[in-house]
Formats: C-alpha cells, structure tokens, sequence
C-alpha cells in the first residue's frame, strides 16, 4: 500500500518571482540553483576538453587570462565545463527572440552588435556564450549560456535601435526569455 503525502506547494523566494521590470541585469545569478554550477571542487588547471578554458581559482578562464603564477599541473584533470555541458544539452539560460522588418533589413549590423555583446560577456565571465543563432519563420532566435548575456543583448539592441524590447521569466528553469521587435 502506497503512503499518499498531501501535495505540498512549496513556497520560493518571493524575490526570485516574475519580475514585471527586470532591466537591471540580476547578480550572482549563477549562485542559485544552476544544476550546471560546478558544486564539486576543481583543482586549478582542471581543463574543458572542448573549449579549453582552464579552471583557475574558481573560475573559469582562458589561456590568455590565465595568470601567471602557479606552477601548471603536470597533466591537469579533464573535464567539460559548465558552459560547454549547457551548449551540448542545449539548456540555455536566456532566449533572445528577434522579429520585425528591421530584422531582415539590418540583419548583418544586428549580428555584429549580437557577436559584440557576446564577446564583452565573455570577458567579464568565460561562461557567459552564445549557443546558437536561427533564423526561421521569420525570427531570428539567439540562445544564450545565462539569462545575464541575453538581457544584456537584449539591451544593447533596444538602445542602438529603439523598437519594443520585454523580458520575460521562467522561474522554474532559470530562464528569460527576451523579445526584440522592430517592425520599420
Ligand atoms: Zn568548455
């Protein structure tokens, strides 16, 4: 015979609800409950084997950012970080959707701007990625490794181009979800 527990609802953090005005871009947001955050401590030099980037004093890194002290392990651990794991498992953290003439019409200058953005993210935290970039039915769709990268796109475009930009939350799969449209 099978124990019924009365469904509970468990209740979150009222901070971390829907935001209606979310521009501001969240902190720390990798802090809480990211199932990609590394929970397990790495050991300095433990590389991603497929983009290379080095794990350094608790963060991930580049081999250029690297700094220069500390001995390099003589054959350092291998693994695939949390960026790379996302972008296999296609979980994004953040979905920007882009629609509107405009689109079509600038849509080189609006891939550089989208790449430029990418790249400043990735300086600042060498796990903040683009994943993929679609155009289909009319949309353009970018995914994102963290909601941070695609708020930021999202207000990047919404500042070099005007149009109508809205940030939406998913609380339960840590995701936002940002709409860009520009109809002229
Ligand atoms: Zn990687």
């Amino acid at each position: 015979m099978r124990h019924e527990e009365p469904v509970r609802v468990s209740r979150k953090d009222p901070t971390l609800g829907v935001s209606k005005n979310p521009v501001h871009i969240r902190r720390n947001v990798e802090d809480f409950d990211d199932p990609y955050t590394e929970t397990a401590q790495l050991e300095n030099h433990t590389t991603c084997r497929l983009c290379a980037y080095i794990y350094m004093s608790g963060r991930w890194c580049s081999k250029e950012e690297l700094p220069s002290n500390g001995t390099k392990a003589k054959e350092p651990a291998m693994v695939i970080c949390p960026a790379c794991r996302k972008s296999q498992d296609r979980v994004p953290g953040g979905v920007v959707t882009l629609s509107g003439g405009f689109v079509w019409e600038h849509e080189e200058e609006i891939m550089n701007l989208i790449k430029n953005e990418a790249g400043k993210g990735q300086a600042v935290n060498a796990l903040e990625r683009v994943i993929s970039l679609d155009s289909s039915s009319g949309k353009m769709e970018i995914t994102t490794t963290n909601e941070k990268l695609a708020q930021r796109i999202g207000k990047a475009l919404h500042k070099a181009y005007d149009g109508h930009v809205e940030y939406k939350w998913s609380e339960d799969t840590k995701l936002a979800r940002v709409n860009w449209r520009r109809d002229a």
